[in-house]
Order: structure tokens, then C-alpha cells, then sequence
């Protein structure tokens, strides 16, 4: 019953993250999705905000995908939450050269405090390898239509935000 856990700021979630939500789900019988609430940078949306459009989008799996992914929201150590909830292995996307130097150095980060916690890289679709949720802001920001890069309800949640942010 292996466990896997993937973090990411999801803000918001776009359909690169469901592609390896849904490979995830390949890979291990759970997986928890698990949004970093504190960052650096001040994030569009909430914590609580990213969780419901995470979940609310989970319902376009099969039932008995979406039956295996749990959604939270944690502060703190990675490393230390996915070992508090017993997982097997941290997921996370490549999306290519841009991506690799940082994933590594968050992994060799993550193992040396998790010896037991590897990270498994699963490659960005080739249609949504330039997907990301940067790109969805900015877009969305200057009155452009995410539809195509996001979960109807993302897009929905995004267009709603920077109407409500410029009134
Ligand atoms: P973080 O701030 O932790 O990088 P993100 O929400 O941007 O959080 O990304 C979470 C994870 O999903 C990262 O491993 C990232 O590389 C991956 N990811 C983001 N966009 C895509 C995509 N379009 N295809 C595949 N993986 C992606």
C-alpha cells in the first residue's frame, strides 16, 4: 500500500499538476496532496481557496481514483509531514531543464532530513510541459481565458478573483 505525497504551492491548480496527480495515482494505491501554506511569496490564492478548487476539480476522476487522493494543507517541514503520515515517496513534476537544478536540490534537501523518503520525478506531458500556474495568473490577470490549461473550475475561480481584485 504505498503512500505517496505531492507538494506544491498549487496556486492554482493547472492541468499539468492533474496529469501527474492522475500518474500518480498509477504509481501508489494513496496520494496525498499536500499545499504548502507558508511560502515566500504571497500567494493569489488561499490555502483553504487552493484546497477546494483541488478538490472540487478531483471530482472529474473515476470514483475509485478520486476515493485514493486526500487534499491538505501543511506549514513547516515537508520532509517531517510525509514522514508524520508514513509515506513511501515524494512526487513531483519535471517540466524540463528550468525545473531540474531546483526539483534535485529539494530532493537531496528532503532526503537527507528523510533518509527513507525518496522523490520520484514524473515528466510533464508533452502538451502541458509549458503549463504552469505563473502562467495562469498572468494570463488570467490580463482578461485571457485559462480554460485550456486548467480545470473549468480553476478557470471559473481565476476569471472571479481578478474581477473581484479590480473592483
Ligand atoms: P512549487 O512552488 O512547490 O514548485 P507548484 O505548484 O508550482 O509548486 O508545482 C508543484 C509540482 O508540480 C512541482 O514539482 C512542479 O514541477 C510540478 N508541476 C508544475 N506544473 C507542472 C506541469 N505543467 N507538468 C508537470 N509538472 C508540473
Amino acid at each position: 500500500m504505498a503512500l505517496a505525497v505531492y507538494a506544491g504551492s498549487f496556486d492554482p491548480l493547472t492541468n499539468g499538476h492533474m496529469a501527474i496527480i492522475r500518474s500518480g495515482l498509477r504509481l501508489a494505491e494513496r496520494l496525498v496532496v499536500a499545499i504548502g501554506a507558508q511560502s515566500d511569496k504571497k500567494p493569489l490564492f488561499t490555502a483553504k481557496e487552493r484546497q477546494g478548487l483541488i478538490m472540487a476539480a478531483l471530482k472529474s476522476l473515476p470514483p475509485p481514483d478520486r476515493k485514493r487522493v486526500e487534499v491538505i494543507t501543511f506549514s513547516g517541514l515537508l520532509a517531517a509531514k510525509a514522514q508524520a503520515l508514513k509515506a513511501d515517496f515524494l512526487l513531483r513534476g519535471l517540466r524540463g531543464g528550468a525545473d531540474l537544478e531546483y526539483e534535485l536540490q529539494m530532493a537531496a534537501v528532503n532526503r537527507s532530513l528523510a533518509p527513507n523518503l525518496p522523490t520520484v520525478f514524473l515528466p510533464a506531458e508533452e502538451g502541458s510541459r509549458f503549463i504552469s500556474s505563473s502562467m495562469l495568473r498572468q494570463l488570467a490577470a490580463l482578461g485571457g481565458n485559462v480554460a485550456a490549461f486548467a480545470p473549468a473550475n480553476v478557470a471559473q475561480a481565476l476569471a472571479a478573483k481578478y474581477a473581484a481584485l479590480k473592483s
